[in-house]
Protein backbone atom coordinates (compact mmCIF):
# COMPACT_ATOMS: atom_id res chain seq x y z
CA UNK A 1 0.00 0.00 0.00
CA UNK A 2 1.27 3.69 -0.73
CA UNK A 3 -0.13 6.91 0.44
CA UNK A 4 1.15 9.93 -1.13
CA UNK A 5 0.66 13.23 0.85
CA UNK A 6 1.54 16.33 -0.66
CA UNK A 7 1.71 19.51 1.48
CA UNK A 8 1.82 23.52 0.94
CA UNK A 9 4.12 23.80 3.74
CA UNK A 10 7.30 22.16 5.43
CA UNK A 11 6.62 19.68 7.39
CA UNK A 12 8.50 17.16 9.62
CA UNK A 13 7.63 13.33 9.77
CA UNK A 14 7.41 10.23 12.61
CA UNK A 15 7.41 7.03 11.44
CA UNK A 16 6.68 4.67 14.83
CA UNK A 17 5.97 1.10 14.64
CA UNK A 18 4.20 0.29 18.04
CA UNK A 19 5.30 -3.54 18.22
CA UNK A 20 3.13 -4.16 21.15
CA UNK A 21 -0.39 -3.34 18.97
CA UNK A 22 1.13 -4.43 15.75
CA UNK A 23 0.63 -1.02 13.51
CA UNK A 24 2.58 1.81 12.59
CA UNK A 25 1.68 5.32 12.99
CA UNK A 26 3.07 8.06 10.60
CA UNK A 27 2.32 11.42 12.55
CA UNK A 28 2.88 14.80 10.40
CA UNK A 29 4.03 17.08 12.32
CA UNK A 30 4.68 21.37 11.59
CA UNK A 31 7.08 22.38 13.83
CA UNK A 32 6.48 25.26 15.81
CA UNK A 33 8.83 28.07 16.21
CA UNK A 34 9.59 29.33 20.22
CA UNK A 35 7.57 32.42 19.39
CA UNK A 36 4.63 29.72 18.88
CA UNK A 37 4.35 28.76 22.82
CA UNK A 38 2.81 25.55 22.00
CA UNK A 39 1.27 23.68 24.42
CA UNK A 40 1.13 19.63 24.02
CA UNK A 41 -1.45 18.09 26.43
CA UNK A 42 -1.05 14.99 26.66
CA UNK A 43 -3.82 12.78 28.05
CA UNK A 44 -2.62 10.08 30.00
CA UNK A 45 -3.12 6.10 28.77
CA UNK A 46 -5.41 5.29 25.74
CA UNK A 47 -6.51 1.98 24.07
CA UNK A 48 -5.41 -1.01 25.67
CA UNK A 49 -3.94 0.89 28.25
CA UNK A 50 -6.61 1.83 30.65
CA UNK A 51 -5.06 3.07 33.12
CA UNK A 52 -7.00 2.60 36.82
CA UNK A 53 -10.20 1.20 36.75
CA UNK A 54 -13.02 1.72 39.51
CA UNK A 55 -16.48 0.84 39.32
CA UNK A 56 -16.01 0.49 35.11
CA UNK A 57 -15.15 3.85 35.31
CA UNK A 58 -11.88 4.02 33.46
CA UNK A 59 -8.71 6.57 34.07
CA UNK A 60 -8.16 6.68 30.71
CA UNK A 61 -11.77 8.25 29.69
CA UNK A 62 -11.47 10.53 32.57
CA UNK A 63 -8.01 11.70 31.17
CA UNK A 64 -9.30 12.25 27.87
CA UNK A 65 -12.16 14.33 28.91
CA UNK A 66 -10.62 16.81 31.04
CA UNK A 67 -7.79 17.41 28.12
CA UNK A 68 -10.00 18.12 25.55
CA UNK A 69 -11.55 20.80 27.99
CA UNK A 70 -8.40 22.04 28.69
CA UNK A 71 -7.64 22.06 24.60
CA UNK A 72 -10.99 24.09 24.06
CA UNK A 73 -10.00 26.67 26.98
CA UNK A 74 -6.62 27.57 25.99
CA UNK A 75 -7.47 27.50 22.40
CA UNK A 76 -10.31 30.09 23.53
CA UNK A 77 -7.28 32.20 24.77
CA UNK A 78 -5.21 32.15 21.86
CA UNK A 79 -3.03 29.40 23.18
CA UNK A 80 -1.58 27.02 20.42
CA UNK A 81 -1.66 23.62 21.74
CA UNK A 82 -1.45 19.95 20.55
CA UNK A 83 -2.98 17.11 22.09
CA UNK A 84 -1.41 13.79 22.15
CA UNK A 85 -4.62 11.83 21.42
CA UNK A 86 -8.20 13.25 20.79
CA UNK A 87 -9.96 9.67 21.04
CA UNK A 88 -9.39 6.36 22.33
CA UNK A 89 -6.55 5.68 20.53
CA UNK A 90 -3.12 3.85 22.35
CA UNK A 91 0.08 6.25 21.89
CA UNK A 92 3.14 4.24 23.59
CA UNK A 93 4.99 6.51 25.86
CA UNK A 94 8.34 7.26 24.52
CA UNK A 95 6.32 8.33 20.99
CA UNK A 96 4.79 10.92 23.06
CA UNK A 97 7.76 12.31 24.28
CA UNK A 98 9.17 12.10 20.59
CA UNK A 99 6.34 13.60 19.18
CA UNK A 100 6.32 16.71 21.94
CA UNK A 101 10.22 17.48 20.76
CA UNK A 102 9.38 16.52 17.35
CA UNK A 103 7.07 19.59 17.55
CA UNK A 104 9.73 21.69 19.39
CA UNK A 105 6.65 22.73 22.20
CA UNK A 106 7.62 25.12 24.48
CA UNK A 107 5.23 23.17 27.50
CA UNK A 108 4.30 19.80 28.10
CA UNK A 109 1.37 18.78 30.34
CA UNK A 110 0.34 15.26 31.02
CA UNK A 111 -3.01 14.79 32.23
CA UNK A 112 -3.83 11.44 34.53
CA UNK A 113 -6.15 10.71 37.95
CA UNK A 114 -4.43 8.81 40.70
CA UNK A 115 -5.47 5.84 42.40
CA UNK A 116 -4.42 3.93 45.80
CA UNK A 117 -5.37 0.27 46.47
CA UNK A 118 -7.76 -0.50 49.53
CA UNK A 119 -7.55 3.27 50.35
CA UNK A 120 -10.35 4.65 50.20
CA UNK A 121 -9.56 8.16 52.28
CA UNK A 122 -7.20 9.24 50.40
CA UNK A 123 -8.38 12.78 48.13
CA UNK A 124 -6.56 15.35 46.52
CA UNK A 125 -4.68 16.31 43.55
CA UNK A 126 -0.83 15.94 43.08
CA UNK A 127 1.46 17.21 40.05
CA UNK A 128 4.76 15.21 39.32
CA UNK A 129 8.06 16.63 37.37
CA UNK A 130 11.52 15.92 36.86
CA UNK A 131 13.83 17.08 39.33
CA UNK A 132 16.46 18.07 36.39
CA UNK A 133 13.68 20.97 35.06
CA UNK A 134 13.68 23.81 37.47
CA UNK A 135 10.73 25.19 35.06
CA UNK A 136 9.18 21.94 34.95
CA UNK A 137 8.76 22.83 38.74
CA UNK A 138 7.66 25.79 38.95
CA UNK A 139 4.88 24.97 36.15
CA UNK A 140 3.85 21.66 38.23
CA UNK A 141 3.57 24.65 41.13
CA UNK A 142 1.72 26.56 39.68
CA UNK A 143 -1.28 24.06 38.22
CA UNK A 144 -1.06 22.53 41.48
CA UNK A 145 -2.24 25.89 43.62
CA UNK A 146 -4.86 26.27 40.76
CA UNK A 147 -6.69 22.78 41.76
CA UNK A 148 -6.68 23.17 45.22
CA UNK A 149 -7.36 27.31 45.64
CA UNK A 150 -9.87 27.31 42.62
CA UNK A 151 -11.13 23.66 43.33
CA UNK A 152 -10.92 23.03 46.44
CA UNK A 153 -9.01 19.99 46.48
CA UNK A 154 -6.87 19.27 48.96
CA UNK A 155 -2.99 19.63 48.68
CA UNK A 156 -1.06 16.05 47.99
CA UNK A 157 1.81 18.62 46.43
CA UNK A 158 4.37 18.98 43.82
CA UNK A 159 6.76 15.49 43.64
CA UNK A 160 9.45 14.58 41.95
CA UNK A 161 9.45 11.54 39.67
CA UNK A 162 12.39 10.86 37.42
CA UNK A 163 11.09 7.58 35.67
CA UNK A 164 7.79 8.42 33.73
CA UNK A 165 8.71 8.55 30.48
CA UNK A 166 7.23 11.71 29.58
CA UNK A 167 9.19 13.68 31.70
CA UNK A 168 12.48 11.97 31.53
CA UNK A 169 11.95 12.21 27.65
CA UNK A 170 10.42 15.38 27.00
CA UNK A 171 12.77 18.73 26.04
CA UNK A 172 10.59 21.37 27.17
CA UNK A 173 9.39 21.94 31.10
CA UNK A 174 6.82 19.60 31.77
CA UNK A 175 4.38 18.32 34.27
CA UNK A 176 2.62 15.21 34.95
CA UNK A 177 -1.50 16.32 36.77
CA UNK A 178 -2.36 13.53 38.98
CA UNK A 179 -5.81 15.68 39.34
CA UNK A 180 -7.57 13.28 41.76
CA UNK A 181 -7.50 9.96 42.88
CA UNK A 182 -10.45 7.69 41.75
CA UNK A 183 -9.75 5.23 44.73
CA UNK A 184 -10.93 8.31 47.01
CA UNK A 185 -14.18 8.20 48.05
CA UNK A 186 -14.88 11.76 47.61
CA UNK A 187 -12.54 12.53 44.82
CA UNK A 188 -14.60 9.25 43.09
CA UNK A 189 -17.66 10.68 43.14
CA UNK A 190 -16.66 13.98 41.99
CA UNK A 191 -14.68 12.83 39.09
CA UNK A 192 -18.34 11.08 37.77
CA UNK A 193 -19.30 14.26 37.14
CA UNK A 194 -18.86 16.10 34.30
CA UNK A 195 -18.90 19.71 36.18
CA UNK A 196 -16.31 18.61 38.26
CA UNK A 197 -14.27 17.24 35.17
CA UNK A 198 -14.82 21.21 33.07
CA UNK A 199 -13.55 22.70 36.79
CA UNK A 200 -10.68 20.85 37.03
CA UNK A 201 -10.20 21.26 33.32
CA UNK A 202 -10.25 25.12 33.82
CA UNK A 203 -8.17 24.89 36.75
CA UNK A 204 -5.51 23.14 35.07
CA UNK A 205 -6.00 25.48 31.54
CA UNK A 206 -5.39 28.60 34.31
CA UNK A 207 -2.35 27.03 36.01
CA UNK A 208 -0.87 26.67 32.49
CA UNK A 209 -1.73 30.58 31.77
CA UNK A 210 -0.25 31.69 34.82
CA UNK A 211 3.14 30.21 34.29
CA UNK A 212 3.45 30.88 30.65
CA UNK A 213 2.47 34.48 31.20
CA UNK A 214 -0.61 35.54 29.45
ZN1 LIG B 1 -2.50 7.38 34.81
Amino acid sequence: NIITIHMAEPMVHTVIYRYDVNNTAITLVKQAKKEDRLVVIDPGHGGKEVGAVYNGVYEKNLNLDIALTVQEILESRGINTYIIREDDSYVGLYERAYIANALNASWFVSIHNNALENNSSVNGSMVFYHSASTQGKALASVILNRLTKDLGMPDRGIRVQNEYIVLQGTAMPSALVEVAFMSGDIDFTLLCTAQFRAKAAEAIANGIMDFIGR
